[in-house]
């Protein structure tokens, strides 16, 4: 299939990459909606199961509309293979647990989302897995908990909601010493801003529910890594524990990834403007954004990513009152706690995505009570901003 060449650029392979079509020659790819499949004879699924030949057995272990996402999603991220699963949650939890055992240690980077957070610090340590978080930007912590053998890293950079970033190839190098792979989530920097695997990871996750998706349709994951490890590790945990994605949710992924681009560019060039308008205005004390000269890490955030993201967050002065002020006078950036929609989004990370993590962890990561997590759709920006001075008028009104 000649759309499937990696020589093509990441705007023509989110649209062809990975295209195998039926004997119909369907334009858009076609929607496998079946749990099996049948054979020729006894003979040919007899050899199917001796793996003698490649045919689809069972949708839980492969199917043809999921085999297309993959492949795709492989040849944007450049990867050798790719899996996708029902929810990104079940993809880090996959990426986790088919490569470790009792008896290994875990690194962590703290400001992890909620979810990757609780495996860490709650299930791994169940099943003999000793397990430890450090600031993830802080180098000398890395160097102290690596400096003892590891079997597996695990970062999201930037991250959510403070966009902290983490110096990938620091901690690559760091983690390889020790004996672990290096698992990132990449879902705030999507599979076009940032390029983990070039940066010395071995495993890149992602929840497609967020902008892989961008539509708020569907839950989706996706674990990608060397050929040789999705095959031997991941494939047989994922075969035999059923977190599989529904061919229906692939084949909108495969929709979504389409219009990634155009998205992603669109966001980030509004989410950069907003963050800057935030930062003019006087009811607030402060804003994060990793492209601007003010983020404590900005040149770091720049040789990693070619762009900011979509995701601003920021300080409102007051507390949790001011906050919840802003968000109840906004009538066109709605309150919730998804993020990577078409539709702008706001959430207070400290009474919702982050209150289990409770107040000593927040206060650690710099969650306070004023803080406000901005998702930028796709709205017209200068909308944006007058929904959000709107906001602020309520705060000082
Ligand atoms: C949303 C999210 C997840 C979990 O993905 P689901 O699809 O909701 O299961 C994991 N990591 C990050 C950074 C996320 O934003």
């Amino acid at each position: 299939m000649a759309t499937d060449s990696p020589a093509y650029r990441p705007a023509t392979l989110l649209v062809q990459g990975g295209v195998e079509r039926s004997p119909f020659g369907e334009t858009a790819e076609a929607l496998y909606l079946t749990s099996g499949f049948v054979y020729d004879s006894a003979e040919q699924a007899e050899a199917t199961f001796k793996g003698e030949i490649a045919h689809y057995q069972y949708s839980r272990f492969g199917n043809p509309t999921i085999s297309m996402l993959e492949a795709r999603l492989a040849l944007i991220e450049g990867a050798e293979a790719c899996r996708c699963t029902a929810t990104g949650m079940a993809a880090v939890h996959a990426a986790m647990l088919s490569h470790l055992k009792a008896g290994d240690r875990v690194v962590a980077s703290r400001a992890l989302f909620g979810s990757c957070h609780w495996i860490v610090s709650t299930l791994l340590p169940r099943y003999g897995i000793a397990t430890s978080f450090v600031d993830g930007g802080d180098l000398a912590q890395w160097r102290a908990a690596l400096a003892t053998p590891a079997a597996l890293v695990l970062l999201e950079s930037p991250s959510n909601p403070m966009l902290e970033i983490v110096d990938l190839a620091a901690v690559a190098a760091l983690a390889h010493a020790a004996g672990a792979i290096v698992v990132v989530d990449n879902v705030f920097a999507t599979p076009l801003l940032q390029k983990p695997f070039e940066l010395g990871a071995d495993v890149v996750v992602y929840s497609c529910t967020k902008h892989i998706d961008g539509q708020g349709r569907v839950l989706g994951g996706a674990v990608l890594g060397r050929r040789k490890w999705v095959d031997e590790v991941l494939q047989p945990f994922i075969r035999n524990t059923g977190p599989s994605i529904s061919a229906f949710n692939a084949w909108l992924l495969l929709k979504g990834l389409e219009t990634l681009a155009l998205r992603v560019e669109a966001g980030c060039r509004s989410a950069a403007a907003v963050a800057d308008f935030l930062a003019a205005q006087p009811g607030i004390a402060r804003v994060w954004y990793p492209s601007r000269a003010d983020h404590p890490q900005r040149d770091l955030a720049m040789a990693q990513m070619t762009a900011g993201g979509t995701m601003v967050t920021f300080e409102v002065a007051g507390g949790k009152d001011a906050a919840f002020r802003l968000m109840n006078a906004l009538r066109l950036v709605k309150v919730s706690n998804n993020l990577g929609d078409s539709k702008s989004l706001a959430t207070h990370p400290a009474t919702t995505t982050h209150m289990r993590i409770g107040a000593e962890e927040r206060a650690r990561l710099g969650i306070t009570d004023g803080v406000i997590r901005l998702s930028v759709g796709l709205e017209d920006v200068r909308d944006i901003q007058d929904d959000l001075a709107r906001g602020l008028a309520a705060v000082s009104g």
